[in-house]
């Protein structure tokens, strides 16, 4: 974060300045739009967020089919646009808070903020492996709650040794005909209880010491390409799905030393999303203690909105 700007006042000026279009960078656009404060939400991607990575998401209420993550994210976009929510496809470059004058610039300009809500998100760590980006939404998934429904009677294999992925692995078999956890050490990194019920359910195979080296496939995943690291020996898994769960990491850097974040880099709010500087909020995934589902996202971005409204009115 440089504060090294130049204040730019030719730049425009908002009452709220959003970083991030995911469902709580939506909603909080959503809400804030809807009650007629000046809004600007800047994403650098693709409007929604992680959820567009999602075929179907079926646990988001008021969609009893489900709904493909493309099309919530565009519903929220356009219900927020209709109450005058303005969108900027832009990187945001550099922030310097300023009080009700915090500067924000991107690549496709420069901007005051009288508040800011940042919901930036985080990323799943990606195996970087061939194959992995190309079946993203066809095969390759990094949320079990969001795709594992899709996986009905078919075999699955879950990448990692965290508590993620061993939670993961447990409710992937309520669908799976089985699951196959693969980590790179003979150990997890799982709580005991996690590894306790793992190894009682007859639907996990442990497979330690392997690590995935390339996905395969056709139309969807068939095989993983797997190397044990103790021997070198190379096999080949035949799966339907494969669950990456190495971790994730916040969308964050940009607050490092300015806000105060916990050690893995996600910003501490209070339960009100308020941060340590006052009319600078986080929402959902970017968040400390987020329970990453797009449902307390939107909440996350709500309860935002509400909190940037107040900060603004006094
Ligand atoms: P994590 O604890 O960082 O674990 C990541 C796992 O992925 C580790 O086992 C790691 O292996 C493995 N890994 C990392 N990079 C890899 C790579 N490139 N290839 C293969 N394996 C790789 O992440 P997490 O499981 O997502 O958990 C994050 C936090 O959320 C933790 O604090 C966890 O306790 C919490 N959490 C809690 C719950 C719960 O219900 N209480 C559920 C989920 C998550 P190594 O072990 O060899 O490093």
């Amino acid at each position: 974060m440089s504060l090294q700007l130049k204040r730019d006042n030719s730049g425009r000026s908002y009452q709220a300045i959003i970083i991030g279009g995911g469902p709580a960078g939506l909603t909080a656009g959503l809400y804030l739009a809807r009650s007629r404060f000046d809004t600007l939400l800047i994403e650098k991607g693709i409007v929604g967020g992680q959820i567009t990575n999602a075929e179907r998401v079926e646990n988001y209420p008021g969609f009893p089919k489900g709904v493909s993550g493309i099309e919530l994210g565009q519903l929220i976009h356009e219900q927020a646009t209709g109450y005058g929510l303005e969108t900027l496809l832009a990187e945001v470059t550099e922030v310097a808070p300023d009080q009700k004058h915090n500067l924000v610039n991107t690549s496709e300009g420069n901007f005051v903020a009288e508040s800011i809500i940042i919901a930036s998100g985080a990323q799943f760590r990606r195996l970087e492996v061939p194959g992995e980006g190309k079946y993203v939404g066809r095969g390759v998934s990094y949320c079990a709650t969001c795709d594992g429904p899709l996986f009905k009677g078919k075999p699955l294999a879950v990448i990692g040794g965290g508590d993620s992925a061993v939670t993961e692995a447990l409710y992937l078999t309520k669908f799976a005909s089985s699951v196959k956890l693969i980590h790179r050490r003979s150990q997890l990194r799982a709580g005991k209880i996690f590894e306790e019920r793992a190894t009682a359910e007859p639907k996990i195979e442990f497979m330690w010491d392997t690590v995935v080296t390339r996905i395969e496939g056709n139309a969807v995943v068939s095989k993983l390409t797997l190397k044990n690291t103790r021997n070198d020996r190379i096999s080949v898994l035949e799966v339907s799905g494969v669950f990456v769960a190495i971790g994730s990491r916040p969308n964050s850097t940009q607050w490092q030393g300015v806000l105060p974040l916990d050690e893995e880099g996600y910003i501490i709010t209070n339960e009100l999303m308020e941060t340590k500087i006052p009319g600078i909020f986080a929402a959902g995934d970017v968040r400390h203690n987020s329970a990453r589902q797009v449902i307390t996202a939107a909440g996350d971005g709500a309860t935002a909105a509400i909190s940037a409204a107040r900060f603004l009115s006094f």
